[in-house]
């Protein structure tokens, strides 16, 4: 194993040896671990670094020498390309070890937290066509993946519709079937594709920002309603109307039939406005009886038949009695909130996007839900005593932050109110475990349970109840 220094070399026979937090697997040289893609642990594998830093190396499976008994058949003809199934060639029951062990070695690791009451991880009962939200990228230059020597540039189409490829904003995979989403979605997407194609219509170039069709987005609910976005850069109504009209006839699915205009450089649409072309404003997703109206911009959360099970399991640890102030934390659309105010006296959502407030007030209304109240602001500096003064203070506090866990104003804050129960919904056990360890002050950790909302993904959801000492 000859290595010079800032050399590309190869490591030879490496025993794989866990899955890691960022979608890659890990491998153990001498002193230094090494992390790379589409492995699976139990696999012994060739690995080409190329990239070296003091405590680990990254790199690229080559050979592999012994297949692990945790391997299965990834379904997706894309996958190893795509950056979306990362672990479709593991096991769904090892996929769900994995996610467990990371869930409980940050909390262990980095909280340093004494456990009570760890529950075994929930299965997504679906592991296939889980996502009710995709959006896919037009791209002048899609990534070759027919290569070959003979291959004829000149007379290549270029253009591709699909995910971006990983790491890179300019070359999308071009998209043939995609196990994410229900039908009609994949059918959709390629009659885009039939159409511009044969149409001509220019896909976006990023780095000339020209092009017309920039992007699609496909969102459905578990009643069957079905809404699709067209994003394109100019307002060209020929070819707008041209892709829609071929839409409407094609899919009679379809019930919410729409299209932004950005010609901005980039893809964020939330800021603009949204045509009605056909169907109707929004689609509505149901939830034990309770209704969801979800707008073009609307945050819901991505597998709503796994959320639903997440909610359940925050509602259970908040066990309410009804005479209870709730504050449901980094609301967003106040699902939870909506969904547990029937058990509680009151419930106070906050949340910093004011358009996901005005969808948590429309969601209360559509369901007769006159015990929340909503309010838009940055929590860090709006969850302060005059908060406190005006709501009460809570006897239960719902957390669901972002990745980045809560700002530790949010975590004082919340040791200062002290409510009897803490129910933290994680997207991510780093940061959960960090903040928990701050709480762990004044509350003990009563009940762990891992949630998988993501199959052949790293990502796990994890919830805590916390009760005061
Ligand atoms: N509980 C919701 C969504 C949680 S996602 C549900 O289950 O549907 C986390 C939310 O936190 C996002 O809506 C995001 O906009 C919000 N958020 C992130 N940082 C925030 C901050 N500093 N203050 C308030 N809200 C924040």
């Amino acid at each position: 194993m000859a290595r010079k220094k800032n050399k590309k070399f190869t490591l030879e026979k490496v025993e794989i040896i866990d899955a890691g937090a960022e979608g890659k697997s890990v491998g153990r040289v001498e002193d230094k671990v090494v992390f790379v893609p589409f492995v699976v642990p139990g696999d012994v594998v060739d690995i080409f670094v190329n990239r070296r830093r003091k405590s680990y190396f990254e790199g690229v499976a080559g050979k592999i020498h012994q297949y692990s008994d945790k391997r299965v058949e990834p379904r997706c003809e894309h996958f190893g390309v795509c950056g979306g199934c990362k672990w479709q060639n593991m096991d769904y029951k090892h996929q769900l070890f994995y996610k467990e062990k990371q869930v409980l070695e940050s909390l262990k690791r980095i909280g340093k937290l004494e456990l009570h009451g760890v529950r075994p991880i929930l299965a997504s009962r679906e592991i296939f066509f889980y996502r009710n939200k995709l959006e896919y990228t037009f791209l002048n230059r899609r990534w070759i993946t027919d290569f070959s020597r003979d291959l004829d540039f000149d007379s290549l189409n270029m253009n591709g519709l699909g995910f971006h490829i990983p790491g890179m904003h300019d070359r999308v995979l071009d998209i043939h079937n995609c196990y994410l989403q229900a039908d009609p979605s994949n059918d959709i997407r390629l009659a885009v594709k039939a159409y511009a194609d044969e149409h001509k219509l220019d896909y976006y170039d990023v780095k000339n920002w020209t092009g017309l069709l920039r992007n699609l987005l496909i969102r459905n609910t578990t009643t069957g309603q079905l809404m699709v976005i067209l994003v394109v850069r100019d307002n060209d109504q020929a070819a707008i109307s041209g892709i829609l009209d071929m839409l409407a006839e094609k899919f009679p699915a379809i019930t919410s039939l729409m299209y932004v205009i950005n010609g901005k450089t980039n893809d964020i649409i939330s800021d603009l406005e949204v045509h009605l072309y056909k169907g109707n404003p929004y689609i509505m997703e149901e939830m034990e009886g309770l209704k969801f109206k979800i707008g073009p911009v609307s945050f819901y959360q991505t597998n709503p038949k796994q959320a639903f099970e997440l909610y359940k399991v925050a509602r259970e640890f908040a066990d309410l009695k009804g005479d209870e102030l709730v504050y449901d934390l980094y609301t967003g659309t106040g699902t939870i909130a909506n969904f547990v105010a029937k058990q509680a006296k009151k419930v106070v959502g906050v949340e910093y996007v004011e358009a996901a407030i005005e969808d948590a007030y429309e969601n209360a209304r559509l369901n007769d839900i006159e015990n929340t109240a909503f309010y838009a602001g940055d929590l860090a500096k709006v969850l302060n005593e005059d908060f406190i003064e005006i709501n009460g203070r809570p006897d239960v506090v719902i957390t669901d932050p972002p990745r980045a866990g809560m700002h530790e104003n949010v975590v004082r804050q919340i040791l200062a109110m002290e409510p009897e129960k803490v129910v933290y919904v994680s997207c991510n056990p780093a940061t959960q475990a960090r903040d928990v360890a701050i709480l762990a002050e004044k509350y003990r950790v009563e009940a762990v349970q891992p949630v998988d909302m993501f199959p052949h993904t790293q990502h796990v959801e994890n919830v805590m109840k916390l009760v005061r000492k």
